[in-house]
């Protein structure tokens, strides 16, 4: 069994500890691999590592035309290697190998982006109010990032946050999820390949309330960019306080698919579909609440249960299956065990509604595609992140009704509209609470476009040129050129 090690100053190395974790393919349900159960004397070095970096040597005097140069490179090794590290995400996650060869085949754009964006981070020369004096400020990088991902996209994730950072100038030290770091360390490879300096980029692997924790505490860390869940964030929004931390979160969801009549049917049913049985539910956007106006509703919850009962469960590898196993045994007890709770608060199950078992699937934990009607907005399974193929529908009469419906939610990441009307999807458009508004369209992303919470569903945003600012201080400076006598001193010039 391949045994992984950390990545730490440009090289592999053994955990300080000498202790592994296995990582399990959740469509045999076994141990592939092991990789590093790191502790905090891990974290230190690799953070050690970043420091240095960040202070001396190539990375510290480098151009930010040269660090874009870099990323570039990396782009084209990431393509070159595309398959592969596909290959490995779908061993460690179960996600599906059609989205995630598309995943990391798409995801080189965030360091072309970014790589195209490092020389573009321009201060102001201010026309400032005070007689003889030259005042400017300036751009820095924040500082080393402790960067955290969650198991469902490890790649696209260390795309999304390490892309700016190191356009920013920043080094890393990444934590990826104990259920899927396999990928993420085998990048690190092709980091020492397109010629990035020792100590930019550093993975330490193992538990989050260990590995991540110490991460979290580490006073030599400045920036902390997290995804994963909202009770972890809240944890690490906290303990980042501690050291004044600047912190970025991207979280959890209970996403709204907001169906209007006068929407063209077919394609909303397909962007039902795709919005919650994609990659199993497992999925921050998951549009888990599909809110149907009531003239339709009947109708249109037929088509969308006979499409969701096309989907074929299987091997993540094939490319006709649909829907794969679910990523961990915890994972795949929470989502039975929030159908149990639906059916008990009163939902009504109109398809799937359990474990999903059939000779072609293989220890791994599989979930029938599940849909309730008759759900009310108090029930649980209404207001609570299940991440799994698990659909609620909710029925309203008019605009004003979808638009509370879909804004009485703690979370704020994503919502769809399927409408025909203009005008109503503009208005949609700006009323929806949400970082994110997709219309007659669901789960679109890009380099380019910002993406994050709103509310409980997270600080900061991911992509899009703003994205690099979370990796930025601003530092203003003031040069007096004045001649003759000394200031008053006593007065605020
Ligand atoms: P999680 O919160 O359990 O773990 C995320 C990461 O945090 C992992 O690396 C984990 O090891 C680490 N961690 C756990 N406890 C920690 C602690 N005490 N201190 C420091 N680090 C700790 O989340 P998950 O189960 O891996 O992922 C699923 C969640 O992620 C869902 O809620 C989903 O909505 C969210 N998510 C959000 C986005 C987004 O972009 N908004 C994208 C994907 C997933």
């Amino acid at each position: 069994m391949k045994q992984y090690q950390h990545f730490i100053n440009g090289q592999y190395v053994d955990p300080v500890e000498g202790q592994w974790i296995d990582t399990i393919d959740p469509y045999t349900g076994k141990a592939w691999a092991q990789i590093p159960r790191g502790t905090a004397k891990d974290v230190d070095l690799a953070v050690q590592a970043a420091s240095r970096a960040l202070r001396e040597g190539p990375w510290a005097s480098m151009s930010a035309t040269q660090r874009g140069k870099l990323m570039i490179k990396l782009a084209d090794l990431v393509v070159a290697n595309a398959e592969r590290l596909a290959e490995i995400e779908v061993r460690d996650n179960g996600k599906l190998m059609a989205e995630m060869r598309g995943q990391v085949n798409y995801h080189p754009e965030w360091w072309r982006y970014f790589g195209g964006l490092a020389d573009k981070i321009e201060g102001s020369v201010m026309p400032i109010d005070k007689p003889d004096m030259f005042a400017f400020s300036r751009h820095e990088p924040v500082g080393v990032v402790g960067a955290l991902t969650a198991w469902n996209s490890p790649l696209l994730f260390v795309a999304w946050k390490c892309a700016p950072a190191i356009a920013a100038g920043c080094t890393v030290v990444l934590k990826p999820s104990e259920f899927a770091s396999a990928s993420t360390l085998e990048y690190m490879a092709l980091t020492r390949e397109a010629g990035f300096p020792d100590g930019v980029f550093n993975v330490v692997t193992g538990l989050g309330h260990e590995v991540g924790s110490a991460l979290v505490d580490h006073p030599d860390v400045a920036k902390i960019t997290f995804t994963g869940s909202d009770a972890t964030g809240a944890r690490i929004y906290a303990q980042a306080a501690k050291t004044m931390k600047r912190v970025s979160l991207e979280l959890g969801g209970k996403s709204p698919n907001i169906v209007f009549a006068d929407c063209d049917l077919d394609k909303a049913a397909a962007g039902a579909i795709s919005g919650i049985f994609a990659a199993t539910g497992q999925t921050c956007i998951a549009g888990s609440r599909l809110l149907v106006q009531n003239s339709i509703k009947e109708k249109f919850t037929q088509k969308v249960v006979e499409l969701g009962a096309t989907a074929r469960k299987g091997n993540p590898m094939l490319a006709d299956t649909n829907i794969g196993p679910v990523t961990t045994p915890a994972q795949y007890k929470k989502i039975l065990d929030y159908i149990d709770i639906a059916k008990s608060e009163g939902a009504r199950c109109i398809l799937g509604g359990g474990p999903a078992t059939s000779p072609d699937l293989p220890g791994g934990q599989f979930v029938e595609p599940t849909i309730f009607v008759d759900v009310t907005p108090q029930m649980r399974i209404a207001r609570e992140e299940v991440f799994g193929p698990v659909l609620s529908i909710i029925g309203f009469e008019d605009e004003a009704e979808a638009i509370r419906l879909a804004n009485d939610t703690i979370y704020g990441l994503a919502a769809g509209v399927w409408t025909e009307n203009i005008g109503r999807a503009v208005r949609m458009s700006k009323a929806l609470k949400a970082g994110t508004v997709w219309v007659n369209t669901y789960r679109a992303v890009s380099y380019m476009m910002p993406f994050g919470g709103m509310k409980h569903s997270g600080i900061g945003r991911e992509s899009g040129v703003e994205a690099i600012r979370e990796f930025l201080e601003t530092k203003s400076t003031w040069i007096s050129y004045a001649e003759g006598a000394p200031a008053n001193p006593f007065i605020m010039r």
